[in-house]
């Protein structure tokens, strides 16, 4: 009998905390994915920082998250400061990040692989704290765009260094630096040629003060900015310092910050430019070809950061659903509940698998003209295609958890807040579709390489009638826009089944899995929700990468 027969609370049937200690160690796919791109030097950092990303980060990042950043417009004097406060854990969690090389390691170590381990750092990263993801993403995009021009030559040395510093100074007092970016305005995100802010140039043709305002405008406290702005020789590319040299702050006066409904522990600003000095990158005229190259990179970690949540979300729904028993059975073992979860990681481990696979094509565009097409289409098709899969996912993922997948105590929670935005910003959906058309005007050379590449030598049956239709596809999207999103799936699907299927050479597991993608994914049996694979597809394969045996 109970020492208090009246005691109503008792917790039963609920799982364990789930706490990944490690993620690096608890997911054999990345690890397979790192060697075979050349980057298995990479593996004692990747494993340091998988147990920083499953402990310390994600602990720290309840805090970053919950304690939002917060404006102050004037000090108590009354004079503009125009800074914003961070919860100290969003600084620590910055400072992780930096330290191990999530926002340079490429450029300040290049050596073959390095974008892949450096996207493998991002990738485990990002499944602990996404916010932080906003300035180590646009401080690793910015460098190459500075990097190509010595007049910036003080703020590319110490973009290199590993070193985070907060502090509200001028780069020349600083060891480390980050930098953001600004191009949408109030009339026009997408259309950035809509941009009204004003350059006007100063006598030494450098310098320009810039008069207008960014709508949105991410990390605010980073010491300088990509912006446009329409200088007397068309829209141009101009680096934006938060603090002058002399000490004084430069004019941009940050209206308020957005009331964003995920991606809390990052400040998104509206700000106005009242005359602030900037300098041009690149030629007058030209500013959209010189962000362009900042936004090619920034639009792969938007593809790695949903593969990123697939991978949290699928982890603790594999997890909830191996402890938690219903009619008499764990849910794990339930055909149904099982059959959600095997889809769930087929989606994970093709996402995954292509996301890395676009950081090693884009990593050797330089020398190789193939993977350079590869790079140059894959990129907005994964951007498109993942991040557009990633918030059903993580819903579908969030419903394993039943009810408690749907509170605030849950990451499910946070990452169905969070999920969206990959598919937003950078580009939203349309536009992604539409910079695939452009590919294909520009260098229509790119699809043949795509469709080769994807069909290999010995193609999936369920392919070859994709592979044939596909031309077909793609010159009814070019004559009517309309179709842009219905080839950059496509591309993206055979893409998948083909590294799959590849990867199935590797691990016999593996190659189930691609049989199972390519059925549910290629063939008839094609459906509009997850958990609908077809009648002989093995639900163990996939499963087995999610997490070790319990
Ligand atoms: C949290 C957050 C942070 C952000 N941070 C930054 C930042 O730091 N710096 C920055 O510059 N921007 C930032 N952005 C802005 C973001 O990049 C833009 O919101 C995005 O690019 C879309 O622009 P828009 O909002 O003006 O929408 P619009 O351009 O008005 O687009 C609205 C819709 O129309 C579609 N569309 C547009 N043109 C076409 C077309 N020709 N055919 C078919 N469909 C079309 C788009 O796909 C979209 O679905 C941020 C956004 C968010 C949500």
């Amino acid at each position: 009998m109970d020492a208090d027969p009246f005691a109503t609370h008792r917790v039963e049937n609920q799982p364990p905390p789930f706490e990944p200690a490690d993620l690096w160690a608890l997911d054999p796919l990345l690890r397979l994915l790192v060697e075979l791109h050349g980057a298995d030097w990479a593996r004692e950092r990747l494993a340091a920082y998988g147990a920083l990303a499953g402990g310390e980060i994600l602990a720290l990042s309840w805090e970053a998250e919950r304690d939002r950043p917060r404006l102050r417009t004037h000090d108590r004097f009354g004079h503009r400061i125009d800074r914003v406060e961070y919860h100290p854990a969003y600084h620590r969690i910055m400072q992780l990040a930096v330290e191990h090389g999530l926002s340079n390691l490429p450029w300040r170590e290049p050596r073959p692989g390095a974008e892949v381990a450096r996207a493998a750092l991002v990738y485990l990263h990002h499944q602990a704290e996404a916010g932080t993801n906003c300035p180590i993403t646009m401080s690793f995009a910015g460098y190459p765009v500075l990097a190509r021009d010595p007049f910036f030559g003080e703020w590319t040395t110490k973009l290199l260094v590993p070193a985070y510093d907060p502090s509200e100074r001028p780069i020349a007092e600083k060891a480390g630096i980050t930098l953001g970016m600004g191009m949408t305005e109030k009339q026009g995100g997408s259309d950035v040629r809509a941009n009204s802010t004003r350059a006007e140039p100063l006598a030494d043709g450098r310098s320009y003060r810039l008069i207008g305002h960014k709508w949105f405008f991410s990390a605010p406290m980073s010491d300088g900015f990509l912006v446009l702005a329409q200088a007397p020789g068309g829209l141009s590319c101009f680096l934006l310092p938060r603090w002058l040299e002399n000490g004084a702050r430069n004019a941009i006066r940050i209206q308020r910050l957005k009331d964003k409904v995920g991606n809390r522990s990052n400040a998104s600003s509206e700000v106005e430019f009242e005359g602030a000095l900037a300098y041009r990158v690149g030629e007058e005229g030209r500013g959209v070809a010189t962000i362009l190259e900042m936004v090619a990179l920034t639009r792969i970690d938007c593809a790695l950061g949903a593969a990123a949540e697939m991978r949290m979300a699928l982890a603790q729904a594999v997890h909830h659903a191996r402890h938690r028993k219903a009619f008499g059975r764990r849910l794990i073992d339930q055909p149904l509940m099982r059959a959600v979860l095997a889809d769930l990681a087929l989606e994970w481990m093709a996402a995954l698998a292509f996301a890395l696979r676009i950081v090693a094509w884009r990593e050797r565009a330089a020398d190789d003209g193939k993977a350079a097409k590869l790079a140059r289409l894959g990129i907005p098709v994964a951007k498109y295609w993942l991040c557009k899969r990633a918030p059903a996912f993580v819903n579908e993922a969030q419903e394993c958890l039943g009810g408690a997948g749907y509170v605030e105590e849950s990451l499910l929670a946070r990452l169905y807040r969070e999920a969206p935005l990959n598919s937003i910003w950078e580009g939203c959906g349309n536009i992604q579709c539409l910079d695939v058309l452009r590919v294909l005007e520009r260098e229509p050379e790119a699809l043949p390489i795509w469709l080769e590449t994807a069909g290999g030598q010995d193609p999936d049956p369920l392919a070859e009638r994709l592979l044939d239709a596909l031309p077909g596809i793609a010159e009814a999207a070019l004559r009517d826009p309309a179709q842009a999103r219905r080839l950059s799936e496509a591309l993206a699907l055979l893409m998948q089944a083909q590294l799959l299927r590849r990867l199935g050479e590797r691990d016999p597991r593996l190659a189930e899995a691609a049989a199972a993608f390519a059925a549910s994914r290629l063939g008839q049996a094609r459906a509009g929700a997850f958990g609908c694979l077809p009648e002989n597809a093995d639900l163990e394969a996939g499963l087995a990468l999610v997490l070790p045996p319990a």
